[in-house]
C-alpha cells in the first residue's frame, strides 16, 4: 500500500515533531513516522525546567504528548511506524515502514535524532532517569548540595564536570584510563577546580538503589579499579554518563553525506542535505547543543526550507 505526501518527516522528538507543526500549517501533507522511541529522547528524563513556556517544569514524555496534539491539530498525521528503508535517488522519493507500507514524498525531513551511549549494564537500565542521567544542563539542576559522578574522558565529561559544580557539593570523575581524550585546557579546569576529584582506571560495575512502591533511586555505585581489580563501593546521588553520542543515521549510510562520527551535514546554516529536497534537524546533524529547545527551533527551519524547496519547484 503507497500513501502520497508532501512532506515525510522521519524520525519525532522536537525537531521532528516542530516540523511537523509547522509543515501542516503552511497547508502541506505531512505525515511523521515515529520510529522505535516515539517523542526521542525526552522520554527518557523526567523533568524538563530548561523549555521556555513552562514555567513550572514539565514531564519529559508528557511534552512530546503535547507537542504530538498540536502537530495532529493542523492534520499532520503521526505514526508509530519506523522507517526501514529509503529511497531518495529520484523524486517523489521513497520510504519503507516497518508495517509494510510505503509512502512517497516530494520532500523528506530526517529528525531520527542521537542517542547517549549507554555502558550497557543491567543496573542501568534500572536506574536511568531515576539517578542516571546522560544530560547534566538537562538533569544538573536537581542535584543540587548532592555528590555526583560523571563518567567519561572526552571534552563532553570535562563540560558536565565543571558545569556540575554550579550544584553539586562534590563531583567526581570516573575514567577508564589514565590518559584523557579532552583538550588540555577542559583537563587542566577539570584539575584545578577544588570540588572536583579523578578517579582513574576506574570503572563503574554495578547501580546501587533503592525501589519503594513505584519510586525507584540510585543511592551509590560499585567501581572496579582495572589495574589493580580492587572493586568498592561509594554512595552517590547522581552519575552523569558523558561517555559520547551515536547520531541514529544507519539508515542512511552511503545515502545522505556525515561528518566522520555519523552526524548527517547541513549546508551552511541552512536544514538542506547534500540531496536536494531532503533536509535535517535536530540531534542527528547536532553534535554541539543538542537541547530541546535548539532540536525545535532547526525543526522549525527545516519545514521553512522544505515548504519554500517544494514552492521553488512549484508544488
Ligand atoms: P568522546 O568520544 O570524545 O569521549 C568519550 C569518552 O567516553 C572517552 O574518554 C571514552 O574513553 C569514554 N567512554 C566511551 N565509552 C565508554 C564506556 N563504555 N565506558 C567508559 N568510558 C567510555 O565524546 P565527547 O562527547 O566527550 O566529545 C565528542 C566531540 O565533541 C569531541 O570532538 C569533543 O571535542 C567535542 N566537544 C567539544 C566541546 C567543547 O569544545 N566545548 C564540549 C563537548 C564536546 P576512552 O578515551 O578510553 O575511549
Amino acid at each position: 500500500m503507497t500513501e502520497n505526501y508532501q512532506i515525510v518527516i522521519i524520525g519525532t522528538g522536537p525537531a521532528g515533531l516542530t516540523a511537523a507543526i509547522y509543515s501542516a500549517r503552511a497547508n502541506r501533507s505531512t505525515i511523521v513516522l515515529e520510529g522505535p522511541q516515539p517523542g526521542g529522547q525526552l522520554t527518557q528524563t523526567t523533568e524538563v525546567e530548561n523549555y521556555p513556556g513552562f514555567a513550572d517544569g514539565i514531564q519529559g514524555p508528557e511534552m512530546m504528548e503535547i507537542f504530538r496534539k498540536q502537530a495532529n491539530r493542523f492534520n499532520a498525521a503521526t505514526v508509530f511506524e519506523s522507517a526501514i528503508d529509503v529511497d531518495f535517488s529520484s523524486r517523489p522519493f521513497k520510504i519503507k515502514s516497518d508495517a509494510d507500507k510505503e509512502y512517497t514524498a516530494d520532500a523528506v525531513i530526517i529528525a531520527t535524532g542521537a542517542s547517549a551511549k549507554k555502558l550497557n549494564i543491567p543496573s542501568e537500565h534500572k536506574f536511568y532517569g531515576y539517578g542516571i542521567s546522560g544530560c547534566a544542563t538537562c538533569d544538573g539542576f536537581f542535584y543540587r548540595g548532592k555528590k555526583v559522578f560523571v563518567v567519561g574522558g572526552g571534552d563532553t565529561a570535562m563540560e558536565d564536570a565543571l558545569y556540575l559544580t554550579h550544584f553539586a557539593e562534590s563531583v567526581t570523575l570516573i575514567h577508564r584510563r589514565d590518559e584523557f581524550r579532552a583538550s588540555k585546557i577542559m583537563l587542566d579546569r577539570v584539575k584545578e577546580h577544588p570540588k572536583i576529584s579523578l578517579m582513574l582506571d576506574s570503572v563503574i560495575d554495578e547501580f546501587l538503589g533503592e525501589e519503594k512502591m513505584m519510586m525507584k533511586s540510585l543511592t551509590g555505585v560499585k567501581i572496579r579499579n582495572v589495574k589493580t581489580k580492587e572493586v568498592t563501593e561509594h554512595q552517590v546521588d547522581g552519575v552523569f554518563l558523558a561517555i559520547g553520542h551515536t547520531p541514529n543515521t544507519l539508515l542512511f549510510q552511503d545515502v545522505i553525506e556525515t561528518d566522520d562520527v555519523g552526524y548527517i551535514k547541513t549546508l551552511g546554516k541552512s536544514t538542506y542535505t547534500n540531496i536536494e529536497g531532503v533536509f535535517a534537524c535536530g540531534d542527528v546533524q547536532d553534535p554541539t547543543y543538542r537541547q530541546a529547545i535548539t532540536a525545535a527551533g532547526s525543526g522549525c527551519a527545516a519545514s521553512i526550507d522544505a515548504d519554500r524547496f517544494l514552492t521553488e519547484h512549484s508544488q
